[in-house]
């Protein structure tokens, strides 16, 4: 059974394994649909590896969604291919996004 995503991930930090496949999530800054609050989840932080991807839980409205690993690879390369175009565009994503620390 699938869960409506009720976040949208605007940036995802993540393990990658030596062939550049996703290894395990680090963090993401997701924004909550259901209160609109923009956070940023980390391991045991509202976020939690389960077998079918990642639960994300909001820590202000408690909302909690299940990002199937197929989407969440998705996106994941979405935002490489996103990043290399800032890069070669002279642009630092990191610097839209803030440090992660
Ligand atoms: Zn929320």
């Amino acid at each position: 059974m699938t869960t409506p995503t009720s976040f949208r991930i605007l940036r995802i930090s993540a393990l990658l394994r030596i062939n550049g496949s996703l290894k395990n999530v680090e963090a993401v800054i997701c924004n909550c649909q259901a209160c609109g609050n923009e956070s940023r989840l980390s391991a045991g932080v509202g976020l939690e590896e389960v077998p079918s991807g990642v639960q994300l839980t909001c820590p202000i409205c408690r909302t909690s969604a299940e990002v199937p690993t197929a989407q969440f690879t998705a996106q994941w390369a979405e935002q490489l291919r996103r990043d290399r175009i800032l890069t070669r565009a002279g642009i630092d994503p990191s610097d839209l996004y803030g440090p992660w620390t």
